[in-house]
């Protein structure tokens, strides 16, 4: 593997398309847009060689078809006819070695956000889209709680070092909500004042980590009993399970 860096472009209001280069070559993760990924190529004369892609909404592969126009790379994704570019169809345990960078990654099957959302696992780096976002889950458009729970409790099973590289900058909203779901956990107002700092400087709050997720997150925390509690007074009934309690506060978040 040789030595290279990732770099997070924006793109939109708030998505970040994750670049890995190193002097010559980059490969992007979730170019919903072309535009600041050729941008971005031709001012560093970089060249790219592949694209992945964690999921079908247009914000995470809008830049694709324009993308393999300029370069013939291998594109990876899930097993989703929705999108049309993907030439790698990779499915849970698959493994997927990045060109040039000679990265292995492992592909981890994550439901939830959309039905066939896929993560990249490798070199303590994970890419999970609109899955786990830092102190937060992606909405449930395509799948169940229970489905979002246990892509979720996948993803903890992860070590807590590995570095997590979300699709969104949402980290200071998901703390505002956390703080109510969650309001006796100190870990949270730390990280608002380290989130707060960066944001004001208009820098990224990510990549987070496992072991700050499992610290933080409401929705990785479900059985908490803080989190129990919380999720219970909004329902308005006991809830005596981690799948009720994540559907509470999913629900509960997005009227917040
Ligand atoms: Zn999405
Ligand atoms: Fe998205």
């Amino acid at each position: 593997m040789s030595s290279f860096e990732v770099v997070p472009l924006r793109a939109f209001a708030d998505n970040y398309i994750w670049t890995l280069r190193d002097a010559r070559c980059a490969a992007v993760v979730d170019a919903g847009d072309a535009r600041p990924v050729l941008d971005y190529l031709r001012t560093e004369k970089l060249e790219l060689v592949a694209v992945i892609n964690t999921h079908h909404h247009a914000d995470h592969v809008g830049g694709n078809a324009e993308l393999v126009r300029h370069y013939r790379v291998p594109v990876y994704g899930p097993h989703d006819e929705r999108i049309r570019e993907v030439t790698h169809r990779l499915a849970d345990g698959d493994r997927a070695t990045l060109p040039h960078f000679g990265i292995e990654f492992e592909v981890l099957e994550i439901p939830g956000h959309t039905r066939t959302h896929i993560a990249f696992y490798g070199a303590g780096m994970l890419f999970c889209g609109d899955t786990l976002f830092a102190v937060g889950c992606g909405r449930l458009f395509e799948g169940t709680p229970r489905q979002m729970h246990d892509s979720l409790a996948k993803l903890m099973r992860l070590p807590d070092t590995t570095r997590v590289y979300c699709g969104h900058e949402y980290t200071l909203s998901n703390i505002h909500f956390a703080k109510a779901a969650d309001p006796d956990n100190q870990a949270l107002h730390e990280l608002e004042a380290r989130a707060k700092k960066l944001r004001e400087r208009d820098l990224p709050t990510l990549p987070s980590d496992i072991g700050q997720e499992r610290a933080t997150n409401p929705f990785v925390r479900c059985s908490e009993p803080a989190v129990v509690r919380s999720a219970s007074r909004y329902a308005g009934k006991e809830l005596k399970d981690p799948v009720s309690v994540l559907a509470a506060i999913r629900e509960w978040k997005n009227s917040f």
